[in-house]
């Protein structure tokens, strides 16, 4: 009997665990953000590689919010992603990707701690974005047991964000 409750309880926490995974608790990165704003390009290939991110096109300087609690693991300036932030989300599971950003928010740095909504950067076109079409490239990334923020398994933030702009209303 002992032994049953004891698996029953352990069930509960790997769901309990589940059910904590950050990208379904993420808030929005844009304030306001509605359901038609979003696209899911997920699976297209931009620029001959596999998209595996979310465009969310937005005034270029809009702010751009923490999606999740965590730390800001890498800011990297690269030819294609421009301006980008890797943050990882408090477990370590997670690295949220934000990149063609036009600025960071002053004073960030990396290993600096972000609360789910603060604001980390502004929406631009650098790197390889078209000039006249400023927006933010989301990717979630799901860390390997090295925890390295360039290498991870791209996961969909498609559905997340869905939850997200429907939590917000
Ligand atoms: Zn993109």
């Amino acid at each position: 009997m002992s032994l049953r409750v004891s698996i029953a309880g352990l069930f509960a926490v790997c769901l309990a665990m589940g059910a904590a995974s950050s990208i379904f608790d993420m808030a929005p990165p844009i304030h306001g953000l509605a359901l038609a704003n979003l696209r899911d390009s997920f699976a297209e290939v931009h620029n001959g590689h596999p998209h595996e991110a979310i465009d969310i096109l937005e005034p270029r300087g809009t702010p751009v919010h923490a999606v999740v609690s965590g730390t800001v693991r890498k800011l990297f300036l690269s030819e294609p992603g421009g301006n980008t932030i890797y943050q990882f989300d408090e477990m370590g599971v997670y690295c949220y990707y934000y990149a063609h950003l036009n600025a960071y928010v002053k004073g960030l740095r990396q290993g600096m701690r972000v609360e789910r909504g603060d604001v980390i950067g502004y929406v631009g076109s650098t790197g390889n974005a078209d000039r006249r079409a400023p927006h933010l490239h989301l990717a979630i990334f799901e860390l390997g047991p090295e925890r390295l923020w360039w290498k991870g398994k791209a996961v969909n933030p498609y559905p997340g964000l869905v939850a997200a702009v429907k939590r917000a209303k």
